[in-house]
């Protein structure tokens, strides 16, 4: 009798690795980080919140999984503190690094005549320079390690812009040029670099939009979900963290090695216009 074929994902496929994932105490991140740690990777993980209720989502993910969970709360605008977080990350846990998923982020809607500066710097620098701060320090790790993927979460918006949403739309475009480089860079090593660029995904990123377009148009949260959010979005349904979480697992296995410098759209749709 024939034995089984091998499952292209098993449940330890990633056993040995470690991975930061950004933002990852919320929404995307953390859905990401999961489902890492779901295929037997120690994860690090970064971003705001109550202390305590960060120190729960450690505990619970690491009893689930049997894995390490660490956590940084280096705000990702700043370059020192990504420098300090990679310093902590090397002299933590084993130290090394072979996944490196670029998720935190940001949004402001505002028409660029209104757009406050300082929005416009802030964006740009958590949601594009963070990835280049930590691409710079990750990719000698990984090539100490013999074994590198990045995944940076950009953005339907990396790929066609929407309106009231300068800044959002420039540092996505940003990071898939970002993404291209990187890949390019490390194309003759063990190493890929790619974008997810999501649709709508439920998170508590989209719930605040949620609120503040209906108080901005003065109706009701299910028309802002239907007229404005998933108008869209020809499939009319949110994609959920669960879903991006098993293709960035996907993109951390041996099985995606061919794939790099490539802009992946996970929206339903929306780019196919
Ligand atoms: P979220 O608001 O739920 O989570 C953001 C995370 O980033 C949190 O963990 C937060 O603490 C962290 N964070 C915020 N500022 C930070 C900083 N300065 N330094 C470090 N960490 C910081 O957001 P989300 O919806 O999960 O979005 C995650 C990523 O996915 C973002 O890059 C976003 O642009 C992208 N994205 C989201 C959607 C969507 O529909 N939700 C669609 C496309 C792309």
């Amino acid at each position: 009798m024939n034995a089984p074929a091998p499952s292209v994902q098993p449940r330890n496929a990633l056993s040995g690795r470690r991975a930061l994932v950004t933002g990852s105490t919320s929404g995307i991140g953390l859905g990401i980080a999961r489902a890492l740690a779901a295929k037997g990777a120690d994860v690090v993980l970064n971003g705001f919140g109550d202390r305590h209720g960060i120190q729960r989502i450690q505990d619970e993910i690491a009893a689930a999984f049997g894995v390490r969970v660490g956590h940084s709360d280096a705000d990702l605008s700043q370059p020192a503190a990504i420098g300090l977080m990679f310093d902590e990350l090397q002299a933590t846990g084993s130290g090394r690094l072979d996944i490196l998923v670029n998720n935190a982020g940001i949004q402001h809607v505002a028409p660029i005549v209104a757009f406050p500066p300082a929005k416009w710097d802030q964006i740009l620098a958590l949601n594009l320079s963070a990835a280049f701060h930590t691409m710079r320090l990750a990719i000698p790790l990984m090539r100490q390690g013999g074994y590198g993927r990045i995944v940076n979460i950009a953005s339907a918006h990396g790929l066609v812009a929407s309106p009231f949403k300068a800044a959002y739309v420039a540092a996505k475009h940003g990071l898939i040029g970002l993404t291209k480089t990187a890949a390019l860079e490390t194309a003759a090593e063990p190493i890929t670099c790619n974008a997810i660029c999501p649709g709508y995904v439920f998170t508590p990123l989209v719930e605040q939009q949620i609120e503040d377009q209906a108080r901005a148009h003065g109706i009701a949260r299910e028309a802002v979900i239907r007229d404005i959010l998933l108008a869209q979005q020809p499939n009319k349904r949110f994609a959920t963290v669960e879903e991006i979480g098993a293709f960035t697992v996907f993109l951390c296995g041996a099985e995606a090695a061919s794939i790099t410098g490539a802009a992946l759209a996970v929206d339903g749709g929306w780019t196919a216009h």
